[in-house]
């Protein structure tokens, strides 16, 4: 079958489960048919996969390995295909700057709901970062993430736990590092009136537990 156009509402019958189904539940040929359909649907493709992985076991890890000493002998055209690939995901990007946005948007929504701790330790951590140059060094949204569990995701200083930020202990100014030892969880309230006073407020919460 040839594709004109695929529509949910254009469909064939499988030639393995005999279900009618959209012609969206069917994969491409290979090169040596390409621009055709394949006659089984996806779902039984995805049977049959699974049926000869169980009965060959270790063949897929033996052609994962095999995989790995290929990149490692050629690493050069490994790049060649990533960069090829790279050129491809831009244009299609361009094809429809639109639509490619909102998927991402909503890749992204959907990301950040399955990860709420992480995405608000990302955003922590870019917020904190717009503030020096791209390549310094920088603590990491994970070693956030440790701090606050530590603290219990309450402020070391007032233990409210509202909207932590990373403040810095020594401040910037007065030779203070951006890494994770130099940093001390605190809410919106302390960190303003912090100004630039260098108080260590974990000192006084690890006195006070
Ligand atoms: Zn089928
Ligand atoms: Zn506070």
């Amino acid at each position: 079958m040839d594709i004109v156009q695929l529509s949910m509402f254009d469909g064939k019958v499988c030639s393995k489960c005999g279900e009618f189904k959209p012609l969206t539940r069917y994969r491409l040929h290979t090169p040596r048919n390409a621009g055709k359909l394949r006659n089984d649907c996806m779902d039984c493709q995805a049977a049959y996969t699974k049926a000869w992985r169980e009965s060959h076991p270790g063949h897929q890890e033996r052609k994962n390995e095999q995989q790995r000493r290929l990149i490692a002998l050629h690493p050069e055209r490994r790049e060649k295909k990533n960069a090829r690939s790279r050129i491809q995901r831009r244009e299609a990007y361009h094809a429809d700057v639109e639509q490619a946005r909102s998927k991402n948007k909503e890749l992204m929504r959907q990301w950040r709901r399955k990860n709420p701790e992480l995405s608000r330790a990302y955003s922590a951590v870019c917020r904190a970062r717009k503030r020096f140059p791209i390549d310094a060094p920088f603590f990491t949204a994970d070693e956030w993430i440790a701090l606050c569990r530590k603290y219990n995701y309450q402020c070391v200083c007032c233990r409210r736990e509202l909207g932590l930020s990373p403040d810095h202990v020594v401040p910037v100014t007065k030779g203070g590092t951006n890494t994770i030892d130099n940093i001390q969880p605190l809410c919106v309230y302390c960190n303003m009136g912090k100004g630039v006073s260098d108080r260590d407020y974990r000192i006084e919460w690890e006195l006070s537990e």
